[in-house]
């Protein structure tokens, strides 16, 4: 029997309440398929300034070095939130993606069809979105020297490498030829030269090695505008660091609830899977927290961490399968729905990937 080895993150707020439920729906698929999962539990954030006085303890970081897949919780602590150095909660979680070498953030936005009523949007808007940003994560604005900030002026700067470009964009043309065989790169090349390098480059990979994917260009302004007025047309948007903020929180609007939205951070070490969500300080510790982003995180660390696509099939299908039949948690129940809180809707995801494939659920009344 295959066994995986993950390192599992709880982290604060909601983090434990939300992970310990994409668990036990990763423990149904292992008993679906006959694989092992060995996990074990780490501190980060909060819960590593109470254990070592370090947001990322020198045994976690061990841990998740030599695992196959880290699955994060949220990380986050108003009663820290003066706190500098290591004992700050976030900065525990800045520090795990440089040390896994994550240069790829993955957030993929699927709109569920009964859940078109909690999203700004029109529903004639939400059909068939179903798209997947790939966000260069290591590089650009955010990390670029020299930055200063002086009295009179300031600066930062934004440099890709050619190799930098090269690799994330690898990994958005593979999820392409993985979905539906289209990748649209976002950049300001009608005025910044790095967006010109981005474009070249970008063109030459898919030119080269996925001459099957359809590769159109778009300004990242435009890009912004289609997000809302034509979602449905994006399979995989491929971006640098700044845009790929900025444009995926925008996409993160479509679904309604940032409860439902998972992320991977994929690299040179083992990837790490984690929702969208913070620690959510203000329902922690109530039961109430949506798991589902968590639940498909943990799909994603099927998917691209232990490649198990059938398993991460069959998790993505569940939770379908449990909105549609109205098993909801408070923030995406409507008025008068039956809302179900953390671990009921974890139980019912779970038991909905055992009976495997011809699930039905009655609607709850
Ligand atoms: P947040 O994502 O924690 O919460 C924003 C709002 O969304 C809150 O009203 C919260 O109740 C709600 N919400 C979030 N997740 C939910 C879920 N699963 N189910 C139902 N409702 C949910 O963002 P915030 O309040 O700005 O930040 C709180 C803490 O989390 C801060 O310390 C922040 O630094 C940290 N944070 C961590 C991460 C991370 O770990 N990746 C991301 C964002 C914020």
């Amino acid at each position: 029997m295959t066994r995986y080895t993950l390192a599992v993150l709880p982290g604060d707020g909601i983090g434990p309440e939300v992970t310990a439920e994409a668990l036990k729906v990763l423990r149904a698929t292992a008993e679906l398929f006959g694989y092992r999962i060995d996990a074990q539990e780490y501190a980060v954030g909060a819960a590593g300034v109470a254990e070592a006085g370090d947001s990322l303890p020198e045994r976690t970081r061990c841990a998740v070095t030599q695992a196959d897949a880290v699955l994060l919780g949220a990380v986050g602590d108003p009663a820290l939130a003066a706190a500098e150095g290591k004992r700050r909660p976030e900065a525990g979680l800045l520090a795990l993606r440089k040390l896994l070498g994550a240069y790829a953030n993955l957030r993929p936005v699927r709109v569920h069809p009964s859940l078109a009523h909690a999203s700004p949007l029109r529903p004639e808007r939400l059909a068939g979105v179903d798209l997947l940003i790939v966000r260069e994560l290591t590089g650009g604005l955010y990390y670029g020297e020299p930055r200063a900030l002086g009295r009179e002026s300031a600066v930062n700067t934004l440099r890709y490498t050619v190799r930098e470009i090269e690799r994330v964009a690898r990994v958005a043309f593979q999820a392409a030829v993985e979905r539906r065989g289209s990748l649209t790169s976002v950049d300001k090349a009608n005025v910044l030269e790095v967006s010109q390098l981005w474009r070249a480059t970008v063109t030459r990979i898919g030119a080269e090695e996925f001459p099957a994917v359809t590769l159109e260009h778009l300004y990242v302004d435009f890009a912004a505008m289609r997000l809302v007025a034509e979602p449905a047309r994006i399979d995989v948007l491929l971006t640098e660091n700044l845009f790929g903020d900025i444009l995926s929180d925008e996409a993160a609007v479509l679904t309604g609830s940032l409860g439902l939205l998972p992320s991977a951070s994929l690299g040179d070490g083992p990837g790490l899977f984690e929702p969208v969500h913070g620690s959510a300080p203000d329902i922690a510790g109530r039961g109430v927290a949506n798991p589902i982003g968590a639940i498909l995180s943990a799909a994603m660390l099927l998917r691209y961490g232990l490649e198990l696509p059938e398993a991460a099939d069959s998790v993505e299908q569940a939770v379908t399968a449990a909105l549609a039949a109205g098993r909801r948690s408070a923030d995406i129940a409507r008025e008068g729905e039956p809302v179900l809180g953390t671990r009921a809707v974890g139980d019912e995801i779970a038991r909905l990937v055992l009976l495997g494939k011809g699930r039905t659920v009655p609607e709850l009344r």
